[in-house]
């Protein structure tokens, strides 16, 4: 079969999918199209998978990308596609004996990943539980609002998408429009993504948020330095998650929730090099992994250090 047949056969067979799983999915679609209304162009309709983009097919998706977000937010915006370092895998350490709870990381995150500011979507949440309790996420408060943290007997537990090697998320999407990275990052196409939110259903960690409505970010406050698979604007109808910040860690960058903690309680890095902070965490403080029963095999580790 030629490379055009081939491909002409999965977009039907992704359309007749399409068909068939029903009204939530369908409503889901209308309602994009509608808050989409003629601006959804014929290019992007019948756009390939990301994994079979060629150079061409590439080049031509990021420029048509750039002019889309320039004509909504009257600004330039860059949307590059940077692949992985070879041989690198990200993993990510938190202390919770560091963590103060002052959710900088949760609002570092929004800005340097164009979260939808209204609704209003946060890829870490940050849950306040009791010392005498130990972890216990049944009794966690998630909207706890003290005007001083931390606070007296209680700790803080951020939790954000644990980058899976076992994700239960990729293995039931029906249209395999998210997967893992070679470098460990768990991403989402969201011009692949069909809505059915059957990967929310199966994240243990809740790390999976659904743009219900058409996701709103003030134009000044657009973060203009964009990944295809990380942080470019989303769309309604479509599931997000944290990224490790695809576009800052494959330039060598740290995460913005890393750069932001005021306490150092958040450790990054490739867990190939022997050498990294996080190896010298892994190796020597006792880390923990968060519902470890279910062995979905988390990049993402919490210890006590002090
Ligand atoms: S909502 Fe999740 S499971 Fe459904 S298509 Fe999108 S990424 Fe795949
Ligand atoms: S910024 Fe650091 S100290 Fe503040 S809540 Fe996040 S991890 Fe905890």
């Amino acid at each position: 079969m030629s490379h055009t047949k081939t491909s002409e056969a999965k977009r039907r067979s992704r359309r007749k999918f399409l068909k068939g799983v029903g009204a939530a999915v369908g409503s889901t679609l209308v309602a994009r199209r509608k808050a989409e209304a003629l601006s959804f162009s014929m290019s992007e309709l019948f756009q390939q998978h990301f994994k079979k983009f060629t150079k061409e097919d590439l080049e031509r998706v990021l420029a048509r990308l750039e002019d889309e977000y320039k004509k909504k937010f009257g600004r330039e915006v860059e949307v590059t596609a940077e692949p992985h370092i070879p041989n690198s895998l990200f993993a990510y350490a938190l202390d919770l004996s560091r963590c103060i709870g002052c959710r900088r990381c949760v609002y570092g995150c929004v800005e340097e990943n164009n979260q939808s500011r209204e609704p209003q979507i946060q890829w870490i949440k940050v849950l306040r539980m009791e010392k005498e309790k130990g972890i216990n996420v049944e009794e966690a408060e998630l909207y706890y609002n003290p005007d001083l943290v931390p606070e007296e007997g209680y700790f803080y537990m951020p939790v954000q998408c644990h980058q899976c090697r076992n994700a239960p998320c990729t293995k039931v999407c029906p249209v395999q429009a998210t997967w893992m990275e070679p470098d460990g990052i768990v991403v989402v196409d969201y011009n692949w993504c069909i809505g059915c939110r059957y990967c929310m259903a199966a994240c243990p960690y809740g790390a999976r948020h659904f743009n219900w409505a058409e996701p709103k970010i003030p134009e000044e406050e657009l973060n203009p330095k964009t990944h295809y698979l990380g942080n470019r604007p989303r769309y309604v109808g479509v599931v997000e998650k944290c990224t490790f910040c695809i576009q800052r860690s494959r330039n060598g960058r740290y995460p913005a929730c890393v750069e932001v903690c005021p306490v150092g309680a958040r450790k990054f890095g490739d867990l190939n090099d022997p050498d990294s902070e996080i190896r010298y965490t892994i190796e020597n403080k006792r880390v923990f992994i968060f519902k470890e029963e279910l062995n979905t095999q988390p990049k993402f580790f919490y210890y006590f250090g002090i």
